[in-house]
């Protein structure tokens, strides 16, 4: 075992018991640290190990170590062999704590090993004069990409978040019921080819498992199960419409909405009552579901990005395992919520309800929502054309609904598709049970979703078992367990990510992400053209911006 593997394990079997000894008098040091007494005495683990462990103990107030009144200088850095034996015959019992305290008081006395005394306060640090080189505003996926960048740069950062946690809109949680980590934002890596999320995920050893988005059952508005032939046919319905959809974003002309062109198609064809119902679902799965917007507020130009390529792969152990890969050393303040910006020529100076800090350079990193909602102030008022871009880019929508059930009574497929009845809105619904606990994640998107979110835990589960009541009849079980998102609600979110507003130009998205005056960056899933609405597309933004800033340096 190498230094820094038995340092590891030393501050972790500390670490793990200190809820236990925190509680515990001054002097009182708990006895499983004798057992590491006696390995460093017996050389089993070195010199550093054991003193970062005491150096731990001390600064966290298990083991506090009374002024040094003894006398005494030590000619060198080393740890006299007398404090190894004191050690050996305390692990023994053979002399009390007080005598083991001396010896650590020896060595605090002589520079052996420093430490502050004092317990440190929490996270709370009160604001100073400082100047960081950056600050940035918000700590999720695009934030924390960024500051990991430019602190590897020796960059000064500091991430200001408003939550008490980190991720934003990555957001895993670990359900007791389930037994499981679940994901209430991203789940996906969509693409996993040259997709730099999937790297680090491969390089860090992070399990995935491949959701195969083809092996689909779907069931019609009355519960019956479509055939085979009936979805060839209806997709081929589909191709048709696509086909038209590329044919009028192609043609001259004011932008529409996605809605307008679905009217348009459904008359210039004779279609059938199934074929119009078939058609709502397919346009919802593959476009409003994919872009969190309903197809009247898409744009027929809202498939912006560049595609997603390989498979589609999420996080049986949560995405929140992407996160922790990066933040090593990070300055993050939680619960600090910025309400103004204020730039010139020299620096930054951010109002937080903490107190003000000053930076050289500052990146937001905060939604396309948070920005509309205008919770922020930017002093001076951000360029026209970043603020009429922040007014015409959509925040759209999702909701998850985890249901948890005793057993799986659904079929072994990845989605279960329901068509709904007219125009009804259509509810997606995801088998994880391959993920190890008999699961259903349901998604709801845009104006339905917005309005669930008012509604009861009774009314959203009833809504959702309605659905797979008519798919599986009497097989179907209660949920025992379910968990429920409202990211509309979420003041620091508002919303589940950016999509394509009816009349949104690339203009606008060029506007939205670029800098202002050179001090104020802006990074974030909202602000990149290539993936947006993507994890990977928001990390790729804050790269972009920390580079953006590193260039001028
Ligand atoms: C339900 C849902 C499902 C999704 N599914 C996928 C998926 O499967 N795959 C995928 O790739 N992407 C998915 N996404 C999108 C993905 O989650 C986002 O693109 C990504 O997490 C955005 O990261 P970000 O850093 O840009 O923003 P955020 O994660 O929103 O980070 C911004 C941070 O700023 C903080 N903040 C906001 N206001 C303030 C303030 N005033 N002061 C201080 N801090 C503030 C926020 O709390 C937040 O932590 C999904 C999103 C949702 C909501």
């Amino acid at each position: 075992m190498n230094i820094k593997i038995l340092s590891l394990v030393f501050a972790s079997l500390f670490l793990s018991s200190f809820a236990f000894y925190h509680d515990a008098s001054a002097q009182e040091i708990p006895g499983w640290i004798k057992n590491n007494a006696a390995w460093w005495a017996e050389g089993a683990i070195d010199d550093t190990a054991f003193l970062q462990g005491i150096q731990y103990l001390i600064k966290e107030g298990i083991m506090i170590i009374p002024p040094t009144e003894i006398s005494g200088t030590s000619e060198s850095q080393e740890v006299p062999e007398w404090i190894k034996n004191n050690a050996a015959w305390w692990a023994e019992g053979a002399i009390d704590d007080g005598t083991f305290v001396t010896g650590i008081q020896f060595l605090i006395k002589n520079g052996i090993i420093s430490v502050e005394q004092e317990k440190p306060t929490e996270t709370i640090v009160e604001p100073t004069d400082k100047i960081y080189d950056v600050i940035i505003i918000g700590a999720g996926i695009a934030g924390i990409g960024a500051a990991d960048q430019l602190n590897s740069q020796g960059m000064d950062v500091l991430i200001l978040e408003a939550k008490d946690r980190i991720g934003g809109r990555l957001w895993t949680t670990y359900w007791d019921e389930a037994g499981k980590s679940v994901d209430l934002g991203a789940s996906w890596i969509h693409g996993t080819t040259n997709n730099p999320i999937a790297k680090i995920a491969n390089d860090n050893g992070i399990e995935l498992f491949e959701t195969d988005l083809d092996n689909t059952v779907t069931f019609g508005a009355d519960g019956e199960w479509l055939t085979d032939d009936q979805v060839v046919d209806l997709e081929s319905l589909y191709e048709d419409f696509q086909q038209y959809v590329s044919y009028k974003e192609d043609s001259p002309g004011a932008d529409v909405s996605i809605k307008t062109v679905e009217e348009n198609f459904i008359s210039s064809r004779n279609l059938s009552d199934g074929q119009k119902e078939w058609l709502r679902h397919m346009i919802s799965m593959d476009m409003e579901h994919e872009e969190a917007a309903d197809a009247h507020d898409l744009s027929l130009k809202a498939d912006i990005g560049k595609p997603h390529l390989g498979a589609e792969v999420i996080f049986p152990g949560g995405y929140k395992q992407i996160l922790d890969t990066m933040t090593d050393g990070l300055d993050i303040r939680l619960e600090h919520v910025v309400s103004k910006v204020e730039y010139d020529s020299q620096g930054v100076k951010i109002t937080t309800d903490k107190g003000d800090f000053n930076a050289k350079y500052a990146i937001s990193t905060v939604s396309i929502g948070v920005l509309k909602s205008g919770d922020i102030e930017f002093s001076p008022e951000l360029p026209a054309d970043k603020q009429q871009a922040i007014e015409k880019i959509g925040m759209g929508l999702m909701n998850k609904l985890y249901l948890l059930f005793d057993d799986d009574f659904w079929d072994d497929v990845t989605y279960l598709h329901y068509v709904a009845k007219d125009q009804q809105p259509q509810w997606e619904i995801l088998n994880l049970n391959p993920i190890g606990a008999p699961i259903l994640l349901a998604f709801t998107i845009g104006d339905h979703s917005r309005e669930l979110e008012k509604v009861s835990d009774e009314v959203i589960i009833a809504e959702a078992m309605g659905i797979l009541r008519t798919m599986y009849g009497e097989e179907t079980l209660e949920p025992i367990d379910y968990l429920r998102t409202k990211w509309a609600s979420d003041p620091f979110a508002y919303g589940a990510y950016s999509y394509s507003h009816v009349g949104v130009t690339l203009a606008d998205w060029k506007a939205i992400s670029s800098p202002v005056n050179d001090r104020v960056f802006f990074a974030g899933e909202g602000t990149t053209m290539d993936y947006p609405a993507t994890i990977h597309g928001a990390y790729l933004s804050g790269l972009r911006e920390a580079a953006n800033i590193s260039n001028l340096n």
